[in-house]
Parts: structure tokens; C-alpha cells; sequence
């Protein structure tokens, strides 16, 4: 475990650096061969396009996009398109490569993929935004579609997003294409449930880790950082489902109130003020402190690297739900199993999103669309089987909740490409 102790900070906190570390340590544990690991551990293909635009003031800017397929061995390329000034080609690689683990996880006949373009979508103006995701789709759209590669939102992307890009893909093939993205708007072939599905997902399998470790949903108290498409959906499901949302953590700082926060008030509050702070019947705190609290289930929900090697050993949360893709770095990861906080890693507590993504291209390709219900049904059994599957692996082998999806997920990409075998 060389990198654990002698990493350094740029190492600790490089997306890549992280997945490529705990893709070895699970490399290594399972005995997979060398060939496979070169195989597994580099992206399939990696586009990276400069496009131009022209801004609301006729200026012409040029925009820096991502697309990059991880791994197409169980299917097509899956996962989602983000919006922000410091979106690298690292971060997607490392995104992408995480989608690959995570379908396997889930056992969802899909591969790996994540997009992005360098933006500042707080910015920029509707229309703006509308025409850097069509020309971004343009640039991409050899690479993508229902049998290739299927984006969906992420970061600072929603449906409207989509919307836009099925109706650029569709232009181009001069027919019209639903399945090409997920998360769509339910008129244009989106699935019920799709906008919850994340925050549902983690409260599936924040219940199952409250039933191993024998403490009740009924009152749990949650610290959520996060206040978006994950962060806010799990709070608004968490509370109604009895546990008791503590403190919601935001970029601009956090409110907290013991006793529990009113999510559908705060909800309100921030669409009217465009904070969450200052909101009556709670005190402000901190945003660093907040992570720190004592709670039952910690659920960040926002970005990468929020738990490191400088607040790990603070941490108060008897479990860790990560909402949000790799928001715990890999030097914090041992720092977390001494202080024995239960982790339920990324590729499965945020898996909910992709299996129902999954659920919606299954709808689109056979023009059948299921009850909210049905979706919700089929969303439980999936991410309870997993967290079992999850959980059973790492008792059986004595490792750690993190290092058991891992292993179980590169088990299951290195026997597909084994029974396809390689072409040459
Ligand atoms: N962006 C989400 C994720 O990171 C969803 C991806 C998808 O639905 O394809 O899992």
C-alpha cells in the first residue's frame, strides 16, 4: 500500500489516481491476470472535442467537451454528461471507468461512459446553454446511440438537457431517436421515477445498513451535503420515510436544526432565496463543520474529494452513503475502516440513477411504459440484492465494503470479455 502513506496531495485528490488505486488493490485481490488488468484498466476510447459557439452578445467562444467509453464489454457505454468550469479529462476518465463498475455492481447489461464540457452553467443563458449542448452533440454524435453509448444527466444537467440532445441526435438521423438518452422529460419518452431514482436508491440502501448494524429508520438522524438532483430527492424521500434530516450541507454553507428540518419548507425557502441559508426554525453552520457532525448516515451528495485525509479521522457518521461519485478520496477510505464507519461505496449507493436509466431505455426500445409503481418495485429488489451481494462478498472475504463492489464488479467485466474472447 505504498500510495496510502506516501500519496501526495495532487495524488490524493486526482479522480483518476483514486479509481486506478482501488482498481489494483481489487486487481490484485482477485488474481486477475495482467492482460486483463491493462484491458480493465484503460478507457476503450476517449474523444476530446473544441467546438465554437456563439454567446448571447455575438461573441464567439470555444468550448473544451468529453467523451469518454470506458469499457462496452456487458453493453452499450452508459452513463452521464456534466456542466462545470473544472471538468478535466482525468475526472471523466475516472467517471466514466466508474459507471463501468458501477452497471456490473447492479448487474445492468451496460458498460461505462461519462461527458462532459468545460462551462460555467450558472453563467450562461438559456439560450446559451441550449446551443453548446446541441453543437456538444453534434461533435459526438458518430460515438453515441441506443446500441452504443447513452448519456444522461449528471452535474448541472437535466432533463431539458436531454431533451436537447435527442432532438439534435434525432435531426441527424432524421428520425426520431428516444432511446439515445435517459432521463428524459416523461413526454418525449422519459420514465416515471427517473428523477428520484438517485435519492431513492440511497435510501434503499441507507435502510438495509441501518438493518445490519440493528438501529431503526424512525428518527435516524442524516447530514446530506448536496441539494440537487441526489442530495435534494434523498431528503425530501428520507423525511417522509421517518428519518429525521438534521443539517443539509451547500456550497454557500449549512443549516442544522437536531431536531429535524422541515425539507419541504427548506425546499421552498432555497427555491425563493437561492440558499439554504438564513432559513427560520434552523441555525447556520459551517459547511467543513458540518461533515463533522454526529449523526446515524452521512450522505454527500455533491462532488468528488469532500472526504480526505485532512477531515477523515473527524468524521461522526456511524454510516457513510456516498451520493455523490468518488466524494471520498482513497487515503481517507483506511482512515474511515479504523474509525469502522460503514461504508456504502459510490457504485452502489448511487446506483439507483443508472438502473433506472436502464429501465427507461428498456421502456423507449419497446415503446411500453411501466407505473411509477413497477419502476419503484423494481428499483428495491435491484439495489437490495446488490447491497446483499455487496455485503455478503466483503464477509466472505474479509475486505471492506468499497473493495468487495469493486471486486465484484471486475469479476463480473473480466468474465465477459473472457466468454467473448479477443478479437484480432
Ligand atoms: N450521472 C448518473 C451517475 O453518475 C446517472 C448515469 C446514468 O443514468 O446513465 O450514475
Amino acid at each position: 500500500m505504498l500510495l496510502e502513506t506516501t500519496a501526495s496531495v495532487d495524488q490524493e485528490v486526482n479522480p483518476w489516481e483514486s479509481a486506478a488505486h482501488r482498481f489494483d488493490e481489487a486487481a490484485e485481490l482477485l488474481g486477475l491476470d495482467d492482460g486483463m488488468r491493462k484491458v480493465l484498466k484503460r478507457p476503450a476510447m476517449e474523444l476530446s472535442v473544441n467546438f465554437p459557439v456563439v454567446l448571447d452578445d455575438g461573441r464567439i467562444e470555444v468550448f473544451t467537451g468529453y467523451r469518454v467509453q470506458h469499457s462496452i464489454a456487458r453493453g452499450p457505454a452508459k452513463g452521464g454528461i456534466r456542466f462545470a468550469p473544472d471538468v478535466s479529462l482525468d475526472e471523466v476518465r475516472a467517471l466514466a471507468a466508474w459507471m463501468t463498475w458501477k452497471c456490473a455492481v447492479v448487474n445492468i447489461p451496460f458498460g461505462g461512459g461519462k461527458g462532459g464540457v468545460i462551462c460555467e452553467p450558472h453563467l450562461l443563458s438559456d439560450g446559451e446553454l441550449e446551443r453548446i449542448t446541441r453543437r456538444y452533440t453534434a461533435e459526438i454524435s458518430e460515438f453515441i446511440g441506443p446500441e452504443r453509448d447513452v448519456p444522461a444527466p449528471d452535474v448541472n444537467t437535466n432533463e431539458q438537457t436531454m431533451a436537447w440532445i435527442m432532438d439534435t441526435y434525432s435531426m441527424h438521423q432524421r428520425h426520431t431517436v428516444t432511446a439515445v438518452v435517459t432521463g428524459k422529460p416523461l413526454e418525449l419518452g422519459g420514465s416515471r421515477g427517473r428523477p428520484e431514482a438517485t435519492g431513492r436508491g440511497c435510501m434503499f440502501v441507507s435502510i438495509q445498513a441501518l438493518r445490519k448494524l440493528g438501529l431503526p429508520v424512525e428518527g435516524a438522524r442524516v447530514v446530506i451535503q448536496g441539494f440537487g438532483n441526489v442530495g435534494g430527492m434523498a431528503a425530501r424521500l428520507m423525511s417522509r420515510a421517518g428519518f429525521r434530516i438534521v443539517c443539509i450541507v451547500e456550497w454557500d454553507g449549512a443549516v442544522y436544526n437536531p431536531r429535524g428540518l422541515d425539507i419541504e419548507a427548506l425546499t421552498k425557502y432555497r427555491s425563493e432565496t437561492g440558499s439554504v441559508r438564513g432559513f427560520p426554525g434552523a441555525g447556520d453552520m459551517d459547511k467543513d463543520e458540518a461533515l463533522l457532525l454526529d449523526c446515524d448516515i452521512l450522505i454527500p451528495a455533491a462532488r468528488e474529494n469532500v472526504i480526505t485525509s485532512s477531515n477523515a479521522d473527524r468524521i461522526n457518521a456511524k454510516i457513510l452513503c456516498e451520493g455523490a461519485n468518488g466524494p471520498t478520496t482513497f487515503v481517507a477510505d483506511s482512515i474511515l475502516a479504523e474509525k469502522k464507519v460503514f461504508v456504502i461505496p459510490d457504485i452502489l449507493a448511487n446506483a439507483g440513477g443508472v438502473t433506472v436509466s436502464y429501465f427507461e431505455w428498456v421502456q423507449d426500445r419497446q415503446g411500453y411504459f411501466w407505473t411509477e409503481e413497477r419502476v419503484n418495485e423494481e428499483l428495491e429488489e435491484i439495489m437490495v440484492a446488490s447491497f446483499d451481494a455487496v455485503t455478503h462478498y466483503a464477509e466472505r472475504h474479509s475486505v471492506n465494503n468499497r473493495t468487495a463492489a469493486y471486486m465484484l464488479a471486475l469479476d463480473r467485466v473480466a468474465n465477459a470479455i473472457r466468454r467473448r474472447g479477443l478479437y484480432a
